[in-house]
């Protein structure tokens, strides 16, 4: 008999900052890229060089001429899958609850730890 995995309550599995996550719709599909920031309120991922959109900057201390900026849009997090970094599939995530109490991240896929 096979265990049913906990469902969890209509709320995405975690992803964090540094995953690997690959791109599964719209025009930037099929991307792979890590994640640089986690807008977990709004369930938004920057992800890098991924979505780039070009900005027009105001000349500043940084930018002495102004000019264009390229800089990560946010990307909701329907739109992206976990790649696992062990068997370097798209997968989802799981979780695993550890003899000691904690909670870790499982591939669905081979079954290895998420996090360490
Ligand atoms: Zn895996």
């Amino acid at each position: 008999m096979r265990l049913r995995t906990m469902r969890m309550k209509k709320k995405h599995p975690k992803i964090k900052k540094d995953d690997k996550v690959i791109i599964v719709s719209g025009k930037e599909k099929g991307k792979i890229g890590t994640v640089l920031k986690v807008e977990s309120e709004k369930q938004r991922l920057i992800i890098e060089k991924v979505n780039i959109v070009k900005k027009h900057a105001k000349p500043s201390a940084q930018t002495v001429q102004g000019g264009i900026i390229e800089k990560e849009a946010p990307l909701h997090i329907s739109n992206v899958m976990i790649v696992c970094n062990k068997c370097t599939e798209p997968t989802r995530i799981g979780k695993r609850i550890l003899e000691d109490g904690s909670k870790v991240r499982v591939c669905k896929k081979c079954g290895e730890s998420m996090d360490e």
